[in-house]
């Protein structure tokens, strides 16, 4: 990770995940390169193409094309952000990476610091949230409250985290030698728990096209960064069981008392709100094992996480 002579080059990768980015893509790519510029070291950028349904992969392989330094992967379908970052590190031949979006919202200018942080010996670099932007999890409430969750069930505090990080060498390899198939990037680097520097960046707007995270999609992000890193809520399911065990039996004493003392009357309404509850409480926690249980279902099928398209195959 360090010092050589000043005139060797030292390799650092770029890794872009990019999702139907034609309309920013073009001008964001050259302005990124442009703004990274460090002395002694060379960049190679890993711009991954998850599976766009618009003319980004064109774009891209024009841009590709115009650089040398660019290093276009291409996925057959849209397999997620996640997918995207996995691949681009699975393909890094630099000394260190750094991961970050096109679309100008983790700006390129911190670059140099963050090489400069990572030559002073920390093997992660992580550019903070100062103020919350637009981008991450859809800001607000929400968010906060996801954290907040998060770090209680896993001990990972995630608040401010942003997926725009520089990893060393050794931390990437740690990374790739690790089988799980659902990734959650920033809990498993935070997981990791090499000495780490902290830089304070707020988010700008983006540039070009739109954010691509529908409300659904945040859930499903959410829930699955809470499972991979926490089984509490497979715990939680005996605590709910005991609770609502604990209601019936006292319901089942009262309704005893009143059939003995011969007051048991139309208890209908106590039925079926009991049964409802019971029932209810009942989907919620088989739901649940079921979560944990398709992510085991998935781990043992070993699909692998992403797949490559040649350049020259035709586009789905
Ligand atoms: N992205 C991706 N695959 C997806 C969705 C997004 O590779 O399925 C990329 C996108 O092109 C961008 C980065 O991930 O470079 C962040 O996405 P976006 O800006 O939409 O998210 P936000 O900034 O709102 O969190
Ligand atoms: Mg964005």
């Amino acid at each position: 990770m360090q010092p050589m002579a000043e005139s060797v080059p030292i390799l650092v990768s770029l890794v872009i995940p990019v999702f139907n980015e034609a309309e920013g893509l073009p001008a964001n790519l050259p302005w990124l390169l442009e703004q990274a510029a460090v002395p002694g070291v060379e960049f190679e950028v890993l711009v991954v193409d998850d599976g766009s349904r618009d003319a980004t992969a064109e774009a891209l392989a024009t841009l590709a094309s115009a650089d040398a330094r660019i290093r276009p992967l291409f996925f057959t379908r849209n397999f997620g952000k996640e997918a995207a970052i996995a691949a681009g590190l699975d393909h890094a031949r630099g000394e260190a990476a750094i991961v970050l979006d096109s679309d100008r919202q983790h700006p390129p200018q911190m670059i140099p610091t963050m090489i400069e942080r990572w030559r002073q010996g920390f093997a992660v670099v992580e550019a903070f949230k100062r103020h919350r932007g637009e981008a991450d999890l859809g800001g607000g409430l929400p968010a906060r409250l996801f954290y907040r969750l998060f770090a209680r069930a896993s001990g990972i505090d995630l608040a401010g985290q942003t997926d725009f990080k520089l990893l060393d060498r050794s931390v990437i390899e740690t990374l790739k030698a690790m089988p799980e198939r659902r990734r959650f990037f920033r809990g498993l680097v935070a997981w990791a728990g090499y000495p780490s520097a902290r830089l304070p960046f707020d988010v700008p707007p983006r540039v070009g096209g739109t954010s691509r995270w529908p409300l659904v999609r945040l859930v499903r992000y959410a829930v699955d960064g809470l499972m991979g890193f926490s089984d509490l809520p497979l715990q939680l399911i005996g605590g709910v069981g005991a609770l609502v065990l604990a209601v019936a039996g006292f319901a089942g004493v009262v309704a005893l008392y009143q059939k003995l003392a011969g007051t048991a009357l139309d208890g209908f309404t106590t039925v079926i709100i009991l049964l409802a509850l019971a029932s209810g409480a009942l989907m919620l926690g088989l739901g649940i094992v079921g979560l944990y249980l398709a992510r085991i279902h998935e781990q043992l099928q070993g699909r692998p996480p992403y797949l490559l398209r040649r350049p020259e195959d035709r586009q789905p």
